[in-house]
This record gives structure tokens, sequence and C-alpha cells, in this order.
């Protein structure tokens, strides 16, 4: 480990800290108004808030490249959810719009310290919506980042102001821009990227950068993401999905799309991601009996708090963070 890398690791142990300095505080005051806004949005649009598990016999595979946490449940391995991708899709069957403050674990690889927008433990506003489709759950999601960018400009105009961060409220409707007019546009800024593949970290932050104000991008191709977003039946290899990215260069905030709810269809999907079916024998059987097409994203709440505060690194704010490599309290 270089001496800078040093420094830094021994910054992120004390990181806790920090919790009593006045800049920890306004974030905290900045993050609660958000949950508070995130709450009222979906209670107003119908949504019912259900308790997210936090373990489970399977979780959701499609995490590029991060580890799953596997523990020992009275002899049986369980993994510490991930996300809680596969329970929404039963939830939304008896509730019809649901969402939960989700915490996951991801071991992300070291590396990902660098983007500064990764954390090993984080939570997600995880939603879902029955019989919706993407571009009406990206519909939502605009509607609910405006009214949190408005409620936090409005009732915390001191924190932002001691935190120096001119928060922009944005217009809706958001741009959208095509997995494929995004790679175009990357190509064009010398980014060597194939189609099919997942953006790249560097060059996420790169897009992000260049617009100003949260846009999307939908259309991902099926080999870059995992069995659970639906292919669109008349576009064969083009799922039914979507990223949104905030501005400036903070990079990702949501993924969300349609979800694959055929018996025939998931297994066919995961057969192709090299997922093994008979570690999900719960969901399979859940599919089998039929539940209902539905549509949802989540939502990166730490990350959500570095961009309404304007902080660069996702760790400044989270009281006591988990950065992928080290191992602090
Ligand atoms: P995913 O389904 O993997 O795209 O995760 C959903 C959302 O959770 C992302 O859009 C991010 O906002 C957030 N997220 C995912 N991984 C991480 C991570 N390692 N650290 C912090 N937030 C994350
Ligand atoms: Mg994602």
């Amino acid at each position: 480990m270089r001496i800078d890398e040093r420094g830094l690791e021994e910054e992120l142990y004390r990181r806790y800290l920090e919790i009593r300095s006045p800049r920890m505080r306004a974030i905290l005051r900045v993050q609660d108004e958000a949950l508070s806004a995130l709450r009222d949005f979906l209670r107003g649009e119908g949504f019912v808030e259900i308790l997210a598990p936090i373990i489970g016999p399977v979780t959701d595979p499609g995490i590029r490249g991060a580890k799953q946490v596997t523990i020992d449940y009275y002899g049986h391995p369980f993994k510490v959810m991930s996300s809680m991708i596969l329970y929404k899709q039963m939830a939304v069957c008896s509730l019809r719009k649901v969402f939960a403050l989700s915490p996951n674990v991801r071991l992300e690889p070291p590396e990902a310290l660098k983007t500064g927008r990764h954390l090993a433990e984080f939570r997600q506003l995880d939603l879902e919506v029955a019989e919706a489709t993407y571009h009406e759950v990206m519909d939502l999601a605009e509607r609910m980042l405006r009214y949190v960018c408005a409620r936090v400009r409005d009732r915390c105009g001191e924190e932002l102001e001691f935190l120096g961060r001119d928060l922009r409220v944005p217009a809706v409707p958001f741009k959208r821009l095509s997995y494929r007019e995004a790679v175009d546009l990357l190509r064009g800024e010398g980014f060597d990227i194939d189609y099919g593949v997942e953006i790249p970290w560097d060059a996420e932050e790169h897009l992000s950068a260049m617009f100003d104000d949260p846009f999307f991008v939908y259309d991902y191709p099926k080999t870059a993401r995992g069995f659970y977003d639906r292919e669109d039946p008349e576009r064969k290899g083009i799922l039914r999905d979507f990223d949104l990215l905030y501005p400036e260069g903070f990079g990702e905030a949501i993924s969300g799309g349609e979800r694959e709810y055929e018996y025939e269809r998931v297994l066919e999907r995961m057969r192709r991601t090299g997922e093994d079916p008979r570690a999900y024998g719960w969901y399979l059987e859940m599919l089998k009996e039929g539940i209902v097409p539905s549509a949802g994203f989540g939502i990166g709440i730490e990350r959500l708090t570095r961009y309404l505060c304007g902080v660069p690194k996702i760790w400044e704010a989270v009281p006591f963070p988990k950065v992928p490599g080290i191992p602090s309290p």
C-alpha cells in the first residue's frame, strides 16, 4: 500500500469521530429531510412501506463483480442481502405499490474505493409497482427526485449554504438517452466501449459530468445485466430497463426496469447468465405459481445524500462508512 493510501485508510478508520463535526451534522440533517421527503412523496403516490429482509437463501446476483456475504444459518448457507429485488416481486402481488429502505452488503473490489461512490454497506430505497412499464417508473423516478431536491432546497437552506452547495431543482422530464446513444457519446469522447458491455465506472463518471441535470440511460443490452431485467419481446437482446445518472460527475443514482416474471423465461435467462437455478428454489416456485408483471427501481441513499450535499466522496456523507477494503468501525 502506498503512503497516501495508508493516510486514507487511517482517515477512514477514524471517520466515526466526524459525526461530531458541524459539517457531518449538516449532512445528516439534509439526509433526514431527504428521507422524509421520499416517504411523503411515495405515500402520496399510494405506496406502502414494507420492512426489507436482511438475510435469505439467495440474493441479487447482478452486482457487477462485487462478492456476496454468506453466513451460517443453522447449518444452511444464507446470503446477506445485496438487494431485495427477488422479494419485491412477491410483495407487489399483494400490495401493488411497495417500497422499503433496504440495507445491502456487497463486497466491492478494493479498487472501487477510487470511484468515490462505492461502499461495501449501503441502503437502497427499493420500490416496485405492479403492471407498470419501465417508462412509467422513469416518470415516477424523475418526479420523486425533483420533489426531494425541492424539499431539501426549501427546508435545508442553512445546511446547504454551510456546505457551499448550490443545489439545482431539476425540471422534468429529464433527458432520456438510449444505451446506444450513451455509448456513441462516450466513443466520441475517446472511450473505447463495445456495444453490449456495462458502461465502465470511469466512463459513467465522464458521461455524468457532461450534464447539468439528472438524465436517464435506457435499453441496456441483455449481455450487460442480471436475469431479472425483462428482455423486450419485440427487440431481442434489448432490456426494458434503465439507469438514472446524477449530473456533475456524481454518476449512477438509480437502476431499474421491468422484470421477467414468467417461469420459463427466467430459467432461460438464468442459464445464460450462468446462475444455478437450484439455488433459487423458492423464487422459481413463486414464479411457477404465477406473479404479476411489475417494474421498479432502487435508489442508493448514501449516493443521494452525497449528491444533495455536493460532497466529493461518498464516505463523507456517511457517519460510519464501510469503504471497500477498509476494516473501519
Ligand atoms: P444496482 O441494482 O446494483 O444498480 O443498485 C441500485 C442502486 O444502489 C444504485 O443505483 C446505487 O445508487 C446504489 N448502489 C449500488 N451499489 C452501491 C455501492 N457499492 N455503494 C453505494 N451505493 C450503491
Ligand atoms: Mg446499477
